[in-house]
């Protein structure tokens, strides 16, 4: 068996942030590269609803923006020893854009929480962590929060 990249996919929920040591650790054991991604909600994709674009476009540079600003200082204690990282915004359907780029990028595998944030987000688009485990092209660690 052969992991050589790794995608760990985040949505800063709790749930994600107990999935990061599995990803990192793999990593430092195949030597792989990581990638920590993190894809930001299309509601335009939501069929039915008009979005007026010139500003909707606006909020989502700035929501990306701080996507990839908090993917820069999230992690930076959990990335100490690892050498090959590389940092993911996308937008578009979660499960969508990490089965998609899972396979454009021949990773082997994907980390994530088996639960994650509980908003209108979830609502409107389900489980990311199901849809991912049924499609992606590869094997899928889902990392559940231990019980209370
Ligand atoms: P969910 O199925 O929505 O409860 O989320 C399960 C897991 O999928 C989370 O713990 C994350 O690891 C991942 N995930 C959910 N939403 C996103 C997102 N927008 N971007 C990246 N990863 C996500």
């Amino acid at each position: 068996m052969e992991i050589k990249r790794i995608l760990f996919a985040t949505d800063f929920s709790e749930g994600s942030f107990h999935a990061l040591p599995y990803a990192v650790d793999i990593a430092k054991n195949y030597g792989a590269k990581l990638y920590l991604m993190h894809v930001v909600y299309d509601v335009a994709k939501t069929a039915g609803w008009y979005v007026p674009h010139v500003s909707i476009d606006e909020i989502y540079s700035d929501i990306e923006r701080s996507a990839r600003a908090e993917l820069e200082k999230t992690f930076i204690d959990e990335m100490r020893g690892l050498k090959d990282i590389e940092r993911v915004v996308l937008k578009g359907i979660p499960y969508e854009e990490i089965t998609k780029f899972a396979g454009d990028n021949n990773i082997d595998l994907v980390v994530l929480g088996t639960h994650g944030r509980k908003g209108i987000d979830r609502m409107l688009f389900g489980s990311t962590a199901e849809q991912i485990v049924r499609n992606a092209p590869c094997p899928v660690l889902s990392v559940r929060l231990p019980k209370r």
